[in-house]
């Protein structure tokens, strides 16, 4: 098996077996082959990672932030001299192409773990003056936290959960997505050879259920998800019945809206990036085109055009940029939503269904696709799909298509193209989204924080935000005089 790990599990600064767990394979999902053989974490070593955790966060806790800052700024080195590797690794588990892996995934959580570490020094309180006395405040960790990954940007995600809680003395136990287990396992390697403390970080492997134990356990006292709403809701509300902190990175039905003023090429290609990066599974893909009726089906053709060009086949050539999605569920999904589009009345502009792959007779290849008329009430323009799969909707009204963007569950992203910058603000203004985009879209710098609005999440994760959700503030009040009573 091409990426099978030492073991399943990374627990007290080593690799670590289960021996009741579930077995469960990796698949690679251009061709179904089984790259590695995992066992689900069982109790016994559920407990030896907060075991481990409980002393190393203690350790880690004593260590100065500046420190704490350099080891996470070392992690990031190495990352980034294991690049190719760590992203030959990640295109095997997750389909994604080797020419997006090598600067989007491992590269990005380089990046994160050292703007983390740079603001490792930072972290400081405030002093409040009261008139003689005075109070001041410190941050503390929260103790252990607990990342739970989605399948998408596997050790992107890792890092956007264990930077932010490392920095500020907290330690981490980090499950991945079951279909991505591989990667997590690298930056506990990472983190080790940086020279983290036994126990800060552990990886432990398994579905739902190994999750929903450990957002349970007492020791654990935040979770940080990144998956579905549905999901979501469930760890929320069981993190609510222990009185856990929370994250959560949900998902979305982005809109991106295109006026008539706008610069249609880069308005075409922030489309695209909205829509088929990432064979359209990223949670703040803007899935909901709008576009001005006066230059709608300009638009449209120019989308056409350039969606030809996509390059899909082997994912480990550089040269190609659509790879398959990430598992044969996720397939069957996507190609259902590409019939519903079509039965619903929406006019099919480009693909539609599965791809042929000369060589990968087994991936799952779907064509990315374009459905133009769509209607705001029909299901492909509600429900998330996660897959390339993109709806134009016309509009003509700047305060309709607010009122049309805004009427979804969902507030994760939004974007906006014009060359009015008043109109550009004022859109943006209304729109009910956490990350939004004016004349770009899916950019997410490290510095700017992300998260969503409305069902899409709680929380923040990345900027400065990021810390308020990965530490607790305790205020002290310093009395220099006497103490009055009353008797
Ligand atoms: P998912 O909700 O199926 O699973 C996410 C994780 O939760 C997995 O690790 C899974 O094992 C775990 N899990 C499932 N049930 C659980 C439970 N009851 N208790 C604890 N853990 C549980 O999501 P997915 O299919 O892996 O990922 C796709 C979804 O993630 C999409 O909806 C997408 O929009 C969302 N997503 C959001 C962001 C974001 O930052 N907002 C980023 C990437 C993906």
């Amino acid at each position: 098996m091409r990426a099978q790990p030492q073991a399943s599990h990374y627990v007290g600064g080593s690799y670590v077996e289960s021996q009741s767990g579930t077995p469960f394979d990796s698949l690679y999902p251009a061709t179904g082959e089984v790259i590695a053989q995992i066992r689900a974490a069982d109790d016994a070593v559920i407990e030896a990672a907060i075991r481990s955790a409980q002393e190393g966060q203690k350790v880690w806790a004593a260590t100065p932030a500046a420190e704490r800052g350099r080891v996470l700024r070392r992690a990031a080195e190495i990352l980034r001299e294991k690049n190719r590797e760590l992203s030959i690794l990640e295109t095997l588990d997750t389909g994604k192409p080797l020419q997006e892996t090598l600067i989007a995934d491992a590269a990005s959580g380089a990046d994160c773990l050292e703007y983390f570490g740079g603001l490792a020094a930072t972290l400081t309180g405030e002093h409040i003056d009261l008139g003689g006395s005075f109070a001041y405040t410190k941050r503390e960790p929260l103790g252990i936290c607990f990342g739970i990954g989605a399948w998408n940007y596997p050790i992107q995600i890792a890092c956007w959960k264990s930077a932010p809680a490392l920095v500020c003395g907290n330690a981490m136990i980090f499950k991945p997505s079951e279909v991505t287990p591989l990667s997590a396992l690298k930056l506990a390697e990472a983190f080790t050879e940086a020279g983290l403390p036994a126990g800060v970080f552990n990886v432990l492997q398994g579905f739902g259920d190994v999750g929903a134990k450990l957002v349970a356990h007492p020791a654990i006292a935040k979770v940080s998800l990144t998956g579905s709403v549905p999901t979501g809701a469930k760890v929320a509300a069981l993190a609510g019945e222990h009185l856990k902190k929370t994250t959560l990175e949900l998902g979305g039905k982005s809109p991106l809206i295109v006026f008539e003023d706008a610069d249609i090429e880069n308005a075409v290609s922030a489309a695209i990036n909205a829509n088929f990066y990432s064979t359209g599974q990223i949670c703040s893909n803007g899935t909901r085109v709008f576009v001005h009726e006066a230059i709608k089906e300009a638009f449209v053709a120019r989308l056409a055009e350039r969606t030809a060009k996509a390059v899909m086949g082997d994912p480990l050539d550089e040269a190609t940029n659509i790879g398959p999605l990430v598992s044969k569920q996720q397939l069957d999904k996507v190609l259902h939503y590409m019939q519903i589009g079509q039965d619903e009345g929406a006019r099919l502009v480009c693909g539609g269904g599965s791809a042929s792959v000369a060589s990968f007779p087994d991936g799952y290849f779907v064509q990315p696709t374009v459905f133009a008329d769509v209607k705001d009430d029909m299901r492909i323009a509600r429900e998330e799909i996660f897959g390339p799969v993109l709806s134009v909707l016309d509009f003509t009204d700047e305060d309709d298509v607010i009122a049309r963007a805004n009427d979804t569950d969902f507030g994760l992203a939004a974007g906006v193209f014009t060359r009015d910058i008043q109109r550009a603000h004022r859109v943006i203004d209304q729109l009910q989204a956490g990350t939004c985009w004016i004349n770009t879209y899916n950019l997410t710098p490290i510095e700017m924080p992300f998260g969503g609005y409305k069902k899409s999440g709680i929380g923040r994760e990345n900027g400065h935000a990021a810390i308020d959700y990965y530490s607790q503030t305790k205020s002290v009040y310093v009395e220099m005089g006497g103490v009055e009573a009353a008797f």
